[in-house]
């Protein structure tokens, strides 16, 4: 092979990767050589090779038909099906493109003739024929031929050479067996030491011994050089590559970004789609095809590939917590652009690129050919999310660069795709990134994991054959879909036929032992422990194998230095030159938990918001606080309800919802459907409330949703702000907070749930009656309340006043004075120990902050 390749001869391989394994063999030989210099070997795989001959024919005769390339040949499978009869119907049509492209494929690599489909007349094959007929039809319309009809015209030039092996198509085989091309030798078989036949516990199991193989083989022969066969390679890339990372290469697992080479690859790509500068192209291209919901337009802001530096990091992610208190739930990208540049953050790098990104795509309105979507985009991408591409890794590089080959070959599609508006060429674009695979080049390391069953000719110091079970090994029967499978039989279609499939498979371990000097096949149980039997066809008996699986966690977590435990609940005292508290609700989350005032009060622990469609739980409970502040306003007490007719009273009603929401919105506004339906709502509640106030001692309103007061306790100063506060015939005073949701009396108790109350008391404790929450709950309205005497409010029998037991309210302010100067000390002097109530953590979010349940002990925690 080295002479044929410095010869200039060309060397075709069956597939691509073949084709990269000989062309660095080739390579290390001259390495080896001590050469500095010699000629590129010329090592093509069959089809590439194909491609390339008849472009060079169409240079000279430019009649030519053009060939389809990868992504124009499944996008006509798929729209020749959705035109088919019933295609409309079908779930999948993608996946019925693909079936029907291996169906044709099979027909022409084994000979099969169409007119032996239609003899068998059965659904599928008739189904397939009729869309084989439409893909032809209009690869002539198109002036189009598949790439399968290229070895048609294929020229016989000298100076070829080809690789024996069992996986060339059979059409290919015959071709290169009539044409007289010379065929390459096998290499010589090295002289190998007796196979290994391993079972291993679990598939996780079966991977790690392969890895410490690998690692043993490595340490002691540096140079050493296997090929490991992994044939659901697809199905669990990341298992593969998370057990050979924890032995071949721990060092990715540190927390940099470099880039760290690895002494193993993994064959086979995956989507392009998925690559980070692909995948923020498209999930930007994506953004302008309609609404955006919060999340997306948050994913957006979010992406790496639009800051500029950590500080625009740092500021999307501030942005995106304004967005979750300011922004719609959805909104299209231009309305999303407009909202956070008037939250003040215009300069900001994501904004700056997005409003580019938007601008350049803006330019084109209506339908246009590919070929101009194409040019829109690139520079739509360079102006958005592919700016700061001088950062980008040398894999990130590649990905992009395959994506605009991607580009470029669906711009040689506008006769095949016509001219499509954005959405719809948005849409074959993101299509045809998901189903190309894509490997990054990184050269061929020292061990090599393929998914293809197949003979990697070359000769190697190991090999590893996993997946040999029985019910695996020889591979299972996987016959074409579409084509009848006695018909695949009578043609030797090889994954129809159980005995094909042996001899195969025969074929294949015998060469196996040939390849390397340390050859192991290997199976394993099931993950769910179901035992797995060694394949009979193996040359030799198992041995269990007790690699056990080492995800990187596992071994860190083995590894990890004793941990002291060091109990820190006291934290510095509370600044009051520069720290300011929250108002009640710092003293409230202090008397549900230590941890909890601490968390909330001091470190700014907030639970995210997030935008739902209409208005959220706050906002709901703000518009009945609003609506409710107009409406006495304007009755003043008690007088004023009862003298209301029903006509304004009911006009006076609905000017409070409409205030209210006009007022709500001017921080938020989800749409004027959501407020007109929020409209009939709130009217409906207000009614309801109305009624329960009704029923009261006779009042007069003496304040309403006033200006903050301060509080002070514990040497600290709260900011409280009282709903409202009544004035009853006799002078007595009525202290309300209303509640949208459901209340109890959670006030009471040396350590309470809601201090709130007892806070409006002690600031207002002149002539008090009665300190109540207003229910103003579509479910259920009324007072519930503590109250020196029963008249007050219409009397709950559900949450009775006690007073706590105390005789009359100075008694009782002064309870309540005591327990909240202690709550209020402790908040100032830095108490901060995980101390929760009994159903405080059921509302707090904390718990991966205080560790809830490693800080109770086990009967704490059987308590809990
Ligand atoms: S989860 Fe429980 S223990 Fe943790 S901070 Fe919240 S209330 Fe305290």
């Amino acid at each position: 092979m080295f002479d044929a390749a410095n010869s200039g001869q060309t060397l075709l391989a069956p597939n691509t990767e073949l084709a990269a394994a000989l062309f660095d063999w080739v390579e290390r030989q001259h390495l080896a050589l001590g050469h500095e210099i010699w000629p590129t070997p010329r090592i093509r795989d069959f089809s590439g090779w194909l491609r390339e001959r008849y472009a060079e024919r169409q240079l000279l005769d430019a009649s030519l038909p053009r060939c389809l390339n990868d992504v124009e040949e499944r996008e006509l499978w798929r729209s020749v099906i959705l035109e088919s009869d019933g295609g409309a119907e079908l779930l999948e049509p993608n996946g019925a493109a693909q079936s029907a492209r291996r169906a044709r494929r099979a027909v022409i690599d084994y000979g099969i003739p169409l007119q032996k489909l239609a003899d068998y007349a059965t659904e599928e094959s008739l189904a397939f024929l009729d869309w084989n007929r439409r893909f032809e039809a209009r690869c002539r319309e198109l002036h189009c031929i598949a790439p399968d009809q290229l070895l048609a015209s294929a020229p016989t030039v000298s100076g070829l050479v080809w690789i024996e092996s069992p996986i060339w198509r059979p059409v290919v085989r015959r071709w290169l067996d009539s044409s007289a091309i010379a065929m390459l030798p096998p290499p010589r078989a090295v002289s190998a030491a007796p196979p290994r036949a391993v079972a291993a516990a679990s598939p996780a199991a079966e991977l790690a011994a392969m890895a410490e193989w690998a690692a043993d083989h490595l340490r002691a022969t540096p140079d050493f050089r296997a090929w490991i066969c992994i044939p659901d390679l697809n199905l669990r890339r990341a298992e593969v590559a998370d057990a050979f990372d924890a032995v071949l290469a721990p060092q990715r697992f540190l927390l940099t970004d470099a880039d760290v080479p690895a002494p193993y690859a993994v064959a086979g790509g995956t989507p392009l789609a998925d690559y980070p500068p692909v995948r923020a192209a498209l999930a930007a291209l994506a953004a302008t095809t309609g609404m955006l919901s919060f999340e997306a337009v948050s994913d957006l802001l979010r992406m790496p590939q639009l800051h500029f530096s950590a500080t625009d990091a740092a500021a999307a992610a501030q942005l995106d917590v304004e967005l979750r208190s300011r922004g719609p739930s959805e909104a299209d990208l231009a309305d999303w652009l407009l909202l956070a540049e008037t939250l003040g953050a215009p300069a900001m790098s994501a904004l700056k690129y997005l409003r580019a990104f938007l601008t350049t795509l803006d330019s084109a309105r209506g339908a246009h050919f590919l070929s101009q979507w194409v040019t829109l985009w690139i520079a739509a991408f360079e102006a958005g999310p592919w700016v700061l591409r001088q950062r980008w890794s040398s894999t990130e590089f590649q990905a992009a660069e395959r994506f605009r080959e991607l580009l470029a070959s669906l711009a040689t599609g506008d006769a095949l795709f016509g001219k499509q508006g954005s959405v719809a060429a948005i849409r074959i674009l993101s299509r045809a990134a998901a189903d190309t695979a894509f490997q990054p080049q990184t050269g061929i390391p020292a061990i090599w994991v393929s998914a293809q069953i197949m003979d990697p000719w070359l000769t190697y110091d190991g090999l590893w054959l996993a997946g040999c079970s029985e019910d695996r090994w020889p591979p299972p029967l996987d016959p074409i879909a579409l084509l009848p499978v006695k018909l695949q039989r009578d043609y030797g279609v090889i994954p129809a036929d159980i005995e094909a499939q042996l001899q195969l498979a025969e074929d294949l371990q015998a060469r196996w032992l040939l390849r390397a000097g340390n050859c192991v096949f290997s199976c394993a149980d099931t993950s769910d422990g179901r035992p797995t039997t060694p394949s009979p066809l193996l040359p030799v008996s198992s041995e269990p194998v007790s690699s056990s699986p080492q995800p990187h966690w596992h071994a860190q977590a083995l590894h990890a230095p004793p941990l002291e435990v060091l109990r820190d609940d006291a934290a510095p005292a509370f600044a009051v030159d520069v720290e300011r508290t929250r108002g009640v609700s710092t003293l409230r989350a202090q008397s549900r938990c230590a941890f909890r005032g601490y968390a909330e009060g001091r470190l700014l622990t907030d639970r995210l918001e997030k935008p739902v469609p209409g208005f959220n739980l706050r906002e709901r409970g703000e518009l009945v606080h609003h609506a409710l502040e107009y409406l006495w306003g304007q009755l003043k007490g008690s007088a004023g309800l009862a003298a209301m007719t029903s006509e304004p009273l009911e006009a006076l009603v609905a000017n409070s919802v409409s205030r209210a929401l006009a007022k709500q919105c001017e921080q938020r506004d989800p749409g004027a459907r959501w407020r007109r339906r929020e409209h009939p709502r709130m009217t409906a509640l207000l009614n309801k409330w109305l009624a329960i106030e009704r029923l009261r001692e006779p009042f007069t309103v003496e304040q309403l949703e006033q200006g903050a007061q301060i509080a002070h306790h514990g040497g600290l100063d709260f900011r409280v702000r009282i709903d409202r506060v009544d004035r009853l015939l006799d002078g007595g005073r009525v202290l309300i907070d209303y509640k949208t949701g459901n209340v109890s009396p959670d006030w009471r108790g040396d350590r309470p749930d809601n201090p709130q109350l007892p806070v409006y008391a002690l600031l207002r404790p002149d002539a008090l009656v009665a300190v109540a929450y207003g229910m103003v709950n579509a479910g259920e309205c009324g007072f519930v309340a503590e109250h020196s005497r029963p008249k007050v409010f219409k009397p709950s029998r559900r949450m009775p006043s006690s007073m706590e037991g105390m005789p009359d309210f100075p008694s009782l302010i002064a309870l309540w004075s005591e327990r909240i100067e202690v709550i209020a000390a402790q908040f100032a002097a830095g108490h901060a120990e995980v101390s929760p109530t009994l159903r405080a953590c059921s509302t707090c979010n904390l718990q991966p902050l205080c560790r809830i349940p490693s800080a109770l002990d086990d009967q704490e925690s059987a308590d809990e």
